[in-house]
């Protein structure tokens, strides 16, 4: 089995996780009621998408 010859110092660690942060999700405002929606998603607050009802929603 492979093993590292040296231990991995906190700068060569830091310099690795330099890339993993997380990035911010995506979100438009729908045109129908204004409420945020992830883009290509149905509105999950008026069911509509492009234009028109798709599914209703009760209440
Ligand atoms: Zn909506």
């Amino acid at each position: 089995m492979a093993v590292p010859k040296r231990k991995t110092s906190p700068s060569r660690r830091g310099m690795r996780r330099a890339h993993d942060a997380l990035s911010v999700e995506a979100f438009q405002e729908c045109p129908n009621c204004g409420e945020l929606r992830r883009p290509h998603n149905l509105c999950t607050a008026c069911g509509h998408y492009n234009g028109r009802e798709v599914v209703s929603v009760e209440g």
